[in-house]
């Protein structure tokens, strides 16, 4: 047998899968605690040593890790739950641990990447991915290709600046889009609408609430969850109709919590989408999609990057 590994390493899980090949259903899956200390790098290698099939040749291990990173070399530039991978050459680490191809993307870029493979976009050639939860994730397929960019860094479309002096986002610069739009940004516009004595059932909670306790309110008619969600997926909308302008995607899915909201949320996004597109061309034949693939994006996407080492020997380069 013949197997690929895939690593997802999330905020608060490490996970990993053993996929024989040709298949998307893993034959062995294990998972820990992302480890926020002592080397995390050991423990990943614990883990793989714990999956490795002893009936057969793995070919490639592939790993989804939040950035930023540069692809090309595998390198770790920095990842906000594992400060000790900084600067960390991840890739040549299990490669040397290991003596098989790795190769390491971005989490989003590689929840694209899945989607594209073996999820909501197959068939398509470009592809729009975006994800909406704590901080908003991208991953842009062009003709056929992931966007890499110069250094590795291209496709962060949760980082363009939507308002000046607006709140403080994610990466330190202030009113990106993640700022306004997503789940953070969110559970802040309820939190500061409570600070300033607005009148809503969110008030009756017992802890501060979060973008779901939103969500839950605007879906029992609450008039200030609904007018926080119609902002943010306005914010959305607005930036979405801006991307379309620049990729022109056949496809754009949205995953994350957040699009979770359903109608409360998407219905003002799109209204705002149509609203602000230069020309109704961009929409024709435009699929607009929940993400398909769920929790196992990043482990699909990892999996499709360990795949195309087969292709020519070279990441994402058919
Ligand atoms: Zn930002």
């Amino acid at each position: 047998m013949k197997y690929h590994l895939a690593v997802d390493v999330g905020g608060t899980w490490l996970r990993a899968a053993v996929f024989p090949l040709g298949e998307t259903t893993p034959a062995r899956r294990e998972r820990i605690r992302t480890p926020r200390a002592g080397r995390p790098e050991a423990a990943l290698v614990a883990l793989l040593r714990e999956l490795w099939p002893t009936d057969g040749e793995v070919l490639g291990i592939g790993v989804a890790s939040p950035g930023p990173l540069d692809p090309s070399r595998g390198v770790i530039l920095a990842t906000p739950n594992i400060p000790a991978w900084r600067d960390f050459p991840l890739a040549a680490y299990l490669q040397d641990a290991f003596g098989v191809p790795v190769a390491v993307d971005n989490d989003a870029n590689l929840a694209a990447l899945g989607e594209w493979r073996y999820g909501a976009a197959q068939g398509h050639h470009d592809v729009l991915y975006l994800t909406v939860s704590t901080g908003i994730g991208a991953g842009v397929i062009v003709n056929d290709r992931l966007l890499h960019g110069a250094h590795g860094l291209a496709g962060e479309l949760g980082h363009i600046p939507i308002l000046p002096d607006g709140p403080l986002c994610g990466c330190g610069q202030r009113g990106h889009l993640e700022a306004v739009a997503s789940g953070t940004a969110i559970a802040r516009a309820a939190r500061e609408a409570l600070a300033a004595e607005e009148v809503s059932s969110l008030a009756s909670l017992a802890a501060p609430p979060t973008a779901a306790d939103v969500a839950r309110a605007a879906h029992a008619g609450d008039a200030l969850a609904r007018r926080i969600l119609a902002e943010a997926a306005g914010h959305l909308g607005r930036a979405l109709a801006g991307f379309l302008h620049i990729f022109n995607p056949s496809i754009v899915i949205l995953g994350g919590g957040v699009v979770q909201a359903g109608e409360v949320f998407l219905s003002p996004m799109e209204a705002a989408l149509r609203a602000a597109v230069m020309h109704p061309a961009y929409l024709d034949g435009l699929t607009l999609t929940t993400a398909a693939l769920g929790d196992d994006a990043g482990l699909l996407g990892a999996l499709a990057l360990a795949r195309e080492f087969e292709k020519d020997g070279s990441v994402c380069d058919e």
